[in-house]
């Protein structure tokens, strides 16, 4: 049996009394929040949210990418988002790779090099504040008064936000 079938069994045993708003895709909160896909970090469990109440994005290392603000210009834009929470975290994958050894590693093994950014970090405190400002300074967005970043500790889910 694949993950995937796994999951689509647990999926047939969903019950019905999931808890939220279904009446609309325009988030309660307004609010949308960037993150890792690291699997430690239970996104919905941490922050206590509820169905309908804020957008997820998702990528490695919670970054923001030309992607991310695809994402964050149709949720300000057109679904009324007013605020973003950036959290990336302790002890990620994109902290033991290097920009260029990834790269390498890649270009040995399929004769390509990639021409995205690996956005690798040493420090996840400049990675979140580098994050923050994309935001910040994108044209596209309008709404960036309201724009956080947070550590997230893996092992208790603990926030502390970046200065
Ligand atoms: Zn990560």
């Amino acid at each position: 049996m694949t993950a995937i079938d796994e999951l689509i069994r647990r999926n047939s045993e969903l019950g019905d009394d999931l808890l939220g708003d279904r009446s609309t895709p325009e988030p309660s909160l307004h609010i949308a929040i960037l993150t890792c896909m690291d699997a430690r970090i239970r996104v919905f469990e941490i922050f206590g949210l509820l169905q309908g109440e804020s957008h997820v994005l998702r990528n490695a290392g919670g970054v923001v990418t030309d992607d991310v603000i695809r994402s964050l210009a149709l949720s300000q834009r057109k679904l009324g988002t007013r605020e973003v929470l950036i959290v990336q975290h302790t002890n990620c994958g994109l902290n033991s790779v290097t920009e260029d050894g990834f790269k390498d590693e890649l270009e040995a093994e399929t004769g390509l090099r990639p021409t995205w950014a690996v956005e690798a970090f040493k420090d996840v405190n400049d990675s979140v504040r580098q994050s923050v400002q994309r935001v910040k300074r994108s044209p596209f967005l309008p709404h960036t008064d309201q724009v956080r970043g947070f550590v997230s500790d893996v092992h208790t889910g603990k926030l502390t936000e970046a200065e």
